[in-house]
């Protein structure tokens, strides 16, 4: 079942987002602790959040941080059809960052999984860190341009991009070119006093974002008066992204989810 969010009430979850995000700016980056929050039952499938992703990453074709996967469930007349949006988990124990070359991939202080494009070149570092990531989290970036074939370059892609509070301009050759990429938490937008792109751009409030550090944040509260699973958890790799489950068909259709997400 979807249960919508009416607009004053998601209004309310931004707003307080944001104040949650401005009192963790105020803290020493290592007492912060990232995490994302996803109410799959608020989710209607309409992909705004992948789309507001790429906008914000500039990403070119096969290059996608997030992805809404989509399961039918149960038997007629009981059935139901869950739509769930994945992105890096920002793993506290990484499988991808010990398969990439020494300080490619790192582990900052607030959590967030960084990637280092000058030290992640090549295909074939891809799909070493690729393949040791159990939630299909990177892309590879190819090189190619949705313009390709046309007369010109459209202005969206020269203009910079600002992964780990850096200007990328992803001109010909230029990195992140050759490199895998994947969600960095909009680490760029947070220090700015900004909730990620993904989570404004939600109409149906599914994403919530904070600091799991302080008791007082929205998803503390959320996790601590809800039910919750992280995605293969057997795996211990400690995933920051948690999914909500209140109730049995929840969990049911979220496990059937899981089943694709290996
Ligand atoms: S989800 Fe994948 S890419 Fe992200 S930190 Fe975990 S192993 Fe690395
Ligand atoms: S947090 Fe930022 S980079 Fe990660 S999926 Fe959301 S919009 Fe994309």
């Amino acid at each position: 079942m979807i249960v919508p969010t009416p607009m004053s009430t998601r209004g309310e979850e931004l707003t307080r987002m944001r104040e949650d995000l401005r009192r963790a700016l105020k803290k020493p980056v290592e007492q912060r602790r990232w995490v994302m929050v996803i109410n799959t039952k608020r989710c209607t499938g309409c992909y705004a959040c992948v789309v507001a992703c790429m906008a914000e990453n500039g990403s070119p074709p096969g290059v996608a941080y997030r992805r809404v996967g989509e399961v039918e469930s149960g038997e007629y007349p009981q059935v139901a059809r869950t739509f769930m949006p994945t992105n890096c988990m920002h793993c506290e124990n990484p499988p991808c960052m010990k398969a990439a070359p020494l300080g490619a991939i790192t582990r900052r202080p607030d959590g967030i999984v960084a990637l280092h494009y000058g030290k992640l070149k090549g295909k074939e570092i891809f799909e070493r860190v690729s393949k040791a990531c159990p939630y299909n989290a990177f892309s590879f970036d190819d090189g190619r341009f949705y313009s390709q074939g046309t007369p010109a370059p459209q202005l969206y892609e020269k203009a910079p991009t600002f992964e780990y509070e850096k200007a990328w301009v992803r001109t010909t050759g230029a990195l992140p070119i050759g490199t895998a990429r994947k969600c960095h938490f909009c680490l760029h937008r947070l220090n700015a006093g900004m909730l990620p792109a993904c989570v404004t751009t939600c109409d149906g409030g599914v994403m919530f974002f904070g600091d799991l550090n302080d008791p007082e944040s929205l998803v503390s509260k959320l996790l601590r008066t809800h039910q919750s699973i992280t995605m293969q958890a057997a795996l211990k790799t400690g995933p920051r992204v948690y999914y909500l489950v209140d109730d049995t068909q929840a969990a049911d259709s979220l496990k059937a989810c899981l089943a694709c997400h290996r």
